[in-house]
């Protein structure tokens, strides 16, 4: 698969719980296309395409890792479907933990708003969702959800490909963590993080300019106004504290660079694993930095002031 890179995604990801919006100006005046299959992507796509069965206006496949629900066609029903087992497969290659909830997520896309928020029982502008629920013995619900909100988003090539990204990745941290809860710092993170990169990317500055939100901690870095990850490590309420507004962005922006910042050096790596790998455990955020967030803040706070020297402001 290749990217189709026209400048800058705009958007401002919002997910307390976990969801998008799609910013005004992101509406793009023509279709724009996020992805071009190679030939060889035809191909297996041809041959999950094989597998689409249709059932009362909605298609359905299962893939190597998915079960995959749209309203739209059998052939975005088979792209989406190949999109995210390499979506999936991307996340365990850097995140290579084992999957503890045993069953095949759910990606389900709704024809329309309306269709979406009905399937989700509530009135929402969200974008995405990813919503899951336990209860008794069993998972009752463990779901992407999304919708068609433009008419040429019926061309896979053409959906809003990081919605996919960001609440894949939320449902596959989840898969990790089974009944656990990820830390919303690090698990918003890691979405926001996999939002803006791309399969098999491995240049991180294509990955960081691509990002709104990045430049906003860089920003709030370097006018003494960033928010103290000890805050964010004792965080306990909920993420968005503004309607999805300046301060929310920022911290997005603040926990997308926390993971950037990690990923980006062979020790940060360490130390992201080992985070998540308590994360996934159960343990609190708290105990895994050691009681001492000074030392890691200080070198997140150099990592930023780079940023702005890399040309990401
Ligand atoms: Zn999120």
């Amino acid at each position: 698969m290749e990217y189709v890179d026209r400048g800058q995604i705009r958007i401002w990801a919002c997910c307390a719980a976990v969801w998008l919006l799609l910013a005004p100006q992101a509406i793009a005046q023509k279709p724009r296309k996020y992805i071009q299959w190679r030939q060889r992507d035809r191909l297996k796509i041809k041959k999950i395409l094989k597998h689409v069965k249709e059932h009362e206006g909605e298609f359905h496949v299962r893939t190597e890792r998915y079960k995959i629900r749209t309203q739209v066609d059998a052939a975005f029903t088979a792209q989406l479907g190949y999109y995210m087992d390499h979506l999936c497969k991307d996340f365990l290659r850097i995140f290579k933990y084992p999957i503890r909830v045993q069953l095949r997520p759910t990606v389900y896309i709704l024809k329309d708003q309306e269709a979406y928020q009905e399937a989700l029982g509530k009135e929402t502008e969200s974008r995405g969702m990813f919503r899951y629920r336990w209860k008794g013995s069993e998972w009752t619900d463990f779901t992407l959800y999304s919708y068609i909100k433009h008419p040429h988003e019926t061309d896979f090539r053409c959906f809003y490909l990081p919605i996919l990204n960001h609440e894949g990745t939320h449902q596959i941290v989840q898969m990790q963590a089974g009944k656990n809860t990820v830390h919303i710092f690090l698990n918003e993170g890691l979405a926001t993080y996999c939002q803006f990169m791309r399969i098999g990317e491995r240049d991180p500055d294509a990955r960081n300019r691509r990002s709104c939100f990045l430049r906003l901690a860089v920003q709030a870095n370097q006018e003494n106004r960033l928010p103290s990850l000890e805050s964010f490590v004792h965080l306990d309420g909920p993420w968005d504290v503004d309607g999805y507004g300046p301060q929310t962005n920022l911290r997005y922006g603040c926990a997308e660079s926390f993971v950037a910042f990690l990923v980006e050096s062979r020790a940060g790596q360490k130390f992201l694993a080992r985070i998540y790998e308590a994360a996934l455990a159960g343990q609190s955020l708290e105990s895994s930095f050691g009681g001492n967030t000074r030392p890691i803040e200080a070198s997140w706070r150099r990592y930023l002031g780079e940023l702005k020297a890399r040309g990401i402001d």
